[in-house]
């Protein structure tokens, strides 16, 4: 199960082995363990994009409702664009989802949750001298390491289902891993706000698309546009490009040819 458990790779003085997909760890977690849901309690979980778009749709609800209720977006000394954490309750610092079975929302559980005992740490520049790795998260309150199968990291990715939390978290990934937040100017309030919003209140980014002059400004075409209108998936894409077109100026957005005659005008 889960704690913030990613990170760059650069910047961290590693207390575990370095794991490539290939390397094996013995691990075990199931309710007859003494220690069951003790991993659920008095964790920093940061969330992606991608997680709390998969936990609204277990929830069935929105994702302003979502924020409000099981979130917190806090702000730490050095932190260059916003983030957004499960908030445990503040009495028993339990997470909100978990109950006496286990998870209430397993199949749909955050990438961090999923991955733990494993840690993973990226190279903003990967090359054969520095690449991204794994490690096994050694926490005393964790019984399930001395006992059970023999996972290679490869094999426990696959059975916890992280490939597609991987693949959807990778424009989320490129976004935080740019270059722009090394150099760039600081987050404007409002720049920030937009990253907030795109990133992690999907459907006030959508309305945001379709309740204002957006695409009468950018050029964006029918597929995409009915696209965005019925997938929240295609939302969070579309999201992210948006964010890289107006804070990074790459070019994943066209303007609209009357909007620069209007400009120039
Ligand atoms: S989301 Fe589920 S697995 Fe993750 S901390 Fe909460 S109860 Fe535990
Ligand atoms: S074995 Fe580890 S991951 Fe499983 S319930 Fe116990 S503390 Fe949590």
């Amino acid at each position: 199960m889960p704690v913030e458990n990613e990170f760059a790779a650069e910047s961290v003085a590693m207390p575990w082995d370095r794991l490539s997909l290939d390397d094996r760890f013995r691990f075990r977690c199931g309710r007859d363990l003494d220690c069951f849901t003790q991993c659920c309690r008095d964790v920093t979980i940061v969330l992606t994009p991608y997680d709390i778009l998969r936990l609204k749709h277990s929830l069935k609800i929105g994702s302003e409702e979502f924020l409000e209720k099981y979130t917190l977006s806090p702000h730490f000394s050095n932190q260059t664009f916003p983030i957004v954490i499960l908030k445990m309750n503040e009495e028993t610092k339990q997470c909100p989802f978990v109950c006496a079975k286990g998870c209430a929302v397993y199949s749909d559980r955050p990438w961090s949750c999923r991955m733990y005992p494993l840690g993973s740490a990226e190279p903003k520049n990967p090359s054969p001298e520095h690449k991204a790795f794994h490690f096994v998260v050694l926490e005393e309150l964790c019984h399930g390491h001395s006992e059970g199968p023999d996972w290679s990291v490869r094999d426990w990715i696959s059975n916890q289902g992280v490939e597609e939390f991987e693949v959807m978290g990778a424009s989320f990934k490129y976004l935080t891993l740019h270059d722009y937040w090394d150099k760039g100017p600081e987050l404007t309030p409002a720049q920030a706000e937009m990253f907030y919003m795109a990133c992690y209140d999907l459907d006030r980014f959508r309305r945001f698309v379709f309740e204002t002059r957006f695409l009468e400004l950018l050029d964006v075409d029918e597929a995409r546009i009915e696209a965005i209108r019925a997938h929240d998936e295609e939302v969070l894409e579309f999201a992210i490009e948006w964010l890289r077109f107006a804070l990074f100026r790459e070019p994943t957005m066209k303007v609209r040819r009357d909007t620069v005659v209007e400009a120039k005008a």
